[in-house]
């Protein structure tokens, strides 16, 4: 959706047709990556504190009891875990408009960057033709897709710690046996969360930097890695290579710059005048 032209402004301001420029590429932050991870901390530490406040001592209850009475058979039961089940919803809803807020602010950010950006290297005040607005069905999908995966991970979480009260229950494991296998499901999940926050920032940086550049009538880009020992083989082979938007690239399924997994590679925008 192209809502005004770049390259015409260009000539207006005297930048001669034919000739080419690279637009400096707007940056993920990595505080706004750092502050996502900490909301879905929060969230799993809350499961976690739940689960040792309420479903442990049930386990608890539960081995002392067979102890007492080994001809009867107390298992654990669904119910144990309804607190943690309503509590869940509870923290879902509050990681989830932390990271609206955080989603809304970038963009902010980004919008900001993307006009000094045009100013630095062009020379052109974009001011009176970029919107807010022009990002904004695109933020709203955003904050979707990113309330699904919070959703999914604490769903996730809760099936594990509910697998691991039964898996240990059946065996008659010990409280402790239980505490073990548990600390190993939240360090998953908090792995998880570690690469949720990276890939969706990526992503989104990624997604707004091709937005507002075929907004201004961009179509090619310049593939750029961050040049540092990180850069995986596939993508430092891309590196410098030119490729229009909509056009698959050399990386994993033909993907833009920022989109494939834990990619913080770049697309500088070219301007043609
Ligand atoms: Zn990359």
């Amino acid at each position: 959706m192209l809502h005004y032209s770049l390259a015409k402004l260009g000539r207006a301001a005297g930048r001669a047709k034919g000739t080419k420029a690279e637009l400096p590429p707007v940056q993920a932050r990595l505080a706004g990556e750092k502050e996502y991870y900490a909301a879905l901390r929060s969230m799993l530490a809350e499961m976690a504190r739940e689960t040792r406040e309420s479903i442990i001592p049930l386990y608890q209850l539960e081995i002392e009891r067979k102890r007492a009475q080994p001809a009867v058979t107390v298992d654990a039961e669904p119910n144990w875990f309804n607190r943690i089940g309503l509590l869940r919803m509870a923290l879902v809803r509050i990681a989830s408009n932390t990271v609206d807020r955080i989603l809304n602010l970038e963009g902010l950010r980004h919008t900001e960057n993307f006009m000094a950006a045009a100013k630095r290297a062009l020379g052109i005040d974009i001011r009176a033709v970029v919107r807010q607005e022009d990002i904004e069905d695109y933020v709203r999908e955003a904050i979707a897709r990113n309330t699904s995966l919070i959703t999914g991970l604490s769903d996730d979480l809760q099936k594990r710690i509910e697998q691991a009260v039964y898996d240990n229950s059946i065996a008659g494991n010990s409280v402790k046996t239980l505490r073990k296998t548990l600390m190993d499901q939240f360090g998953i999940a908090d792995r998880r969360a570690k690469l949720i926050a990276r890939d969706q920032m990526g992503k989104f940086n990624s997604d707004l930097n091709r937005i507002r550049q075929t907004q201004a009538g961009v179509t090619s880009y310049v593939w750029s890695t961050s040049h540092d020992e990180r850069v995986r083989e596939r993508h430092r082979k891309l590196d410098g290579k030119t490729y229009k938007w909509g056009e698959a690239t050399g990386a994993e399924q033909g993907l833009p710059p920022g989109q494939p997994v834990q990619c913080r590679c770049i697309a500088r925008g070219v301007v043609e005048f």
